[in-house]
């Protein structure tokens, strides 16, 4: 091809051109092979080119591609609602929302949460408090939810306040604040909280204490505002649970799911609402407002019940626990060996290895000198992708996920972690 007119993130960045998958592998037209140690953007989550997956597509697309949610329900969209409503195996049934992207789905559960008051006259409680270094996706509903300064700044005139409360990592202290920023509003104006239990993109993989989620919970429910668990990226056994609120033992009243329900091989994320959010809308007007033209879209909900049952089938939620450990090991070995490499945390295949100048004193890189960045590209060109993850506050820090799919094997892991040990050591070199 002669010249690009596609508009790309960096646009001075040449993007090799993919041309193929397989499994944990991408290869591009230059004939080079990447371990996809990131599954894209935390997403691919059972490899490339697995035969179900394509099998159940092709089959649904034989007998109907498209329905209009208005017009039709289908049994793919019917089977994957009953089958996320087992998934979150609770007493109380969970309705399905389902919508194409993380960020529509983070949007619905916040209009929902709206509604769900408004059904029941109370239309001043509309506000959604969330916490800083969070990320909820990047429409402009979305974006005001999330606690991104970079991702915001351009746009913050036409955004809500900024978040409240601290992240995760803050401790249970944190979790009092949430207290503190409702009794600030008044009770009376706030619909919900939203948070990811464990926190991507916007910090690294924070994962709170243990009983926060517990306190969350009771506040939430002291103060007659609903808990949003924005799940796009821990949901379906990214963290060695099918939720990653199953860490913990506090039932959110809506679940967004996202990237890993389609695993890469479609667009579809989904809304799951308890029944007693719908309560009063089912008993009111009866209508979510709120929808897309490719709103449970049989092609889509067709293979994402073929991705929970590859999942299924194939114990992969327990081998997401197994090789997170395994990994997590091997990475705070590393850490030993090269002070690049800082604090390592995670839960299952999700792991945040923050780099740093100094490990032994935590000391970061200034946030001039790029270092995420030039890490995500240097892996790259060893054949390794990672997920930047720097940036949300806009200071000094760097971490990069590893998140493969959960598919990978042991020789790939030790591929994985050799291919990350020779980017780390480079990099130390040209920083020394
Ligand atoms: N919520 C979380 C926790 C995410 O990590 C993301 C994407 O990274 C989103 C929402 C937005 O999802 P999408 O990029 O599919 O719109």
């Amino acid at each position: 091809m002669e010249r690009s007119l596609l508009i790309k993130p960096k646009m001075d960045d040449e993007y090799p051109t993919a041309v193929r998958g397989e499994g944990v592998y991408i290869y591009d037209a230059a004939g080079h092979k990447y371990l996809d140690g990131s599954s894209g953007a935390v997403t691919a989550l059972l490899g490339h080119a697995v035969p179900e997956i394509i099998d159940a597509m092709y089959n649904q697309s034989k007998s109907i591609s498209f329905t209009y949610r208005s017009q039709f329900t289908t049994d793919a969209a019917e089977q994957l609602a009953q089958k996320l409503n087992e998934l979150v195996g609770s007493d109380t049934d969970y309705w399905s929302f389902f919508v194409d992207s993380g960020s529509e789905a983070t949007e619905t559960a916040m209009k929902i949460a709206i509604q769900h008051w408004q059904e029941q006259g109370n239309y001043r409680k509309n506000k959604v408090l969330s916490r800083w270094n969070s990320y909820h996706g990047i429409t402009l509903g979305a974006l005001s939810m999330s606690g991104h300064l970079e991702r915001r700044k351009r746009f913050a005139p036409l955004l809500d306040e900024l978040p409240s409360i601290s992240p995760p990592d803050a401790g249970l202290a944190g979790a009092e604040e949430l207290d503190q920023a409702i009794r600030r509003k008044g009770a009376d104006n706030v619909a919900a909280f939203i948070a990811e239990p464990i926190v991507g993109a916007a910090g690294g993989v924070l994962i709170p204490p243990a009983g926060y989620y517990e306190r969350i919970r009771e506040i939430c429910d002291h103060h007659q505002v609903l808990f949003i668990a924005d799940e796009v990226m821990t949901g379906i056994g990214r963290t060695g649970r099918m939720f990653g609120m199953d860490h913990w033992g506090a039932e959110p009243d809506i679940i967004t799911l996202g990237k890993g329900m389609g695993a890469g091989y479609t667009p579809i994320a989904a809304a799951l609402v308890s029944a007693r959010v719908m309560e009063p809308i089912l008993k009111g007007t009866q209508s979510v407002m709120s929808g897309h033209t490719y709103s449970a879209n049989p092609q889509s909900a067709a293979t994402a019940v073929a991705v929970l049952a590859y999942i299924e089938k194939h114990g992969l939620v327990e081998r997401s626990a197994m090789s997170g450990l395994y990994l997590l090991d091997k990475f705070k070995a590393l850490g030993a060996y090269c002070p690049l490499i800082g604090e390592v945390r995670g839960k299952g295949l999700m792991i945040g290895i923050d780099l740093t100048a100094d490990s032994a004193v935590n000391r970061p890189f200034p946030k001039e000198m790029g270092v995420t960045a030039a890490f995500v590209k240097k892996a790259r060109d060893n054949g390794l992708l990672v997920y930047p993850a720097a940036g949300a506050s806009g200071g000094d820090g760097d971490t990069v996920i590893v998140a493969p799919p959960l598919t990978i094997n042991q020789e790939e892991m030790d591929e994985l972690v050799r291919l990350f040990k020779k980017t780390a050591a480079e990099l130390q070199q040209e920083y020394s």
